[in-house]
């Protein structure tokens, strides 16, 4: 289970901190799990690839506390994800212009 606070791959701005490597891509997937679970309303962004396999999506859903869970049906890694309200990936209220 990977336990991860969205935050700490987040810079000041906000925006994804690593710039390469295997940091950059678990950052992404777990912006893209963010944006995909957080969306409630239209059209949701298509679930990320499971960084792990890379051979399926992974499914996504809000759980009671707020956290992000996120599962890959193909290799069952899983994880949770906390502190991502208000982050850019934050879908929930989001107006469709600004
Ligand atoms: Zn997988």
């Amino acid at each position: 289970m990977y336990i991860s606070d969205l935050k700490h791959f987040l810079d000041e701005r906000g925006a994804i901190g690593p710039v390469k490597g295997p940091a950059l891509a678990m950052a992404q997937f777990q912006a893209d799990v963010v944006a995909h679970a957080s969306h409630i309303t239209g059209q949701a962004p298509a679930a990320p690839t499971c960084f792990k396999c890379k051979k399926d999506t992974v499914a996504a859903n809000l759980a009671r506390d707020e956290a992000i869970v996120w599962s890959c049906p193909s290799c069952s890694a899983e994880g949770r994800i906390s502190n991502w309200q208000g982050s850019l990936w934050d879908l929930r209220t989001r107006p469709d212009r600004r």
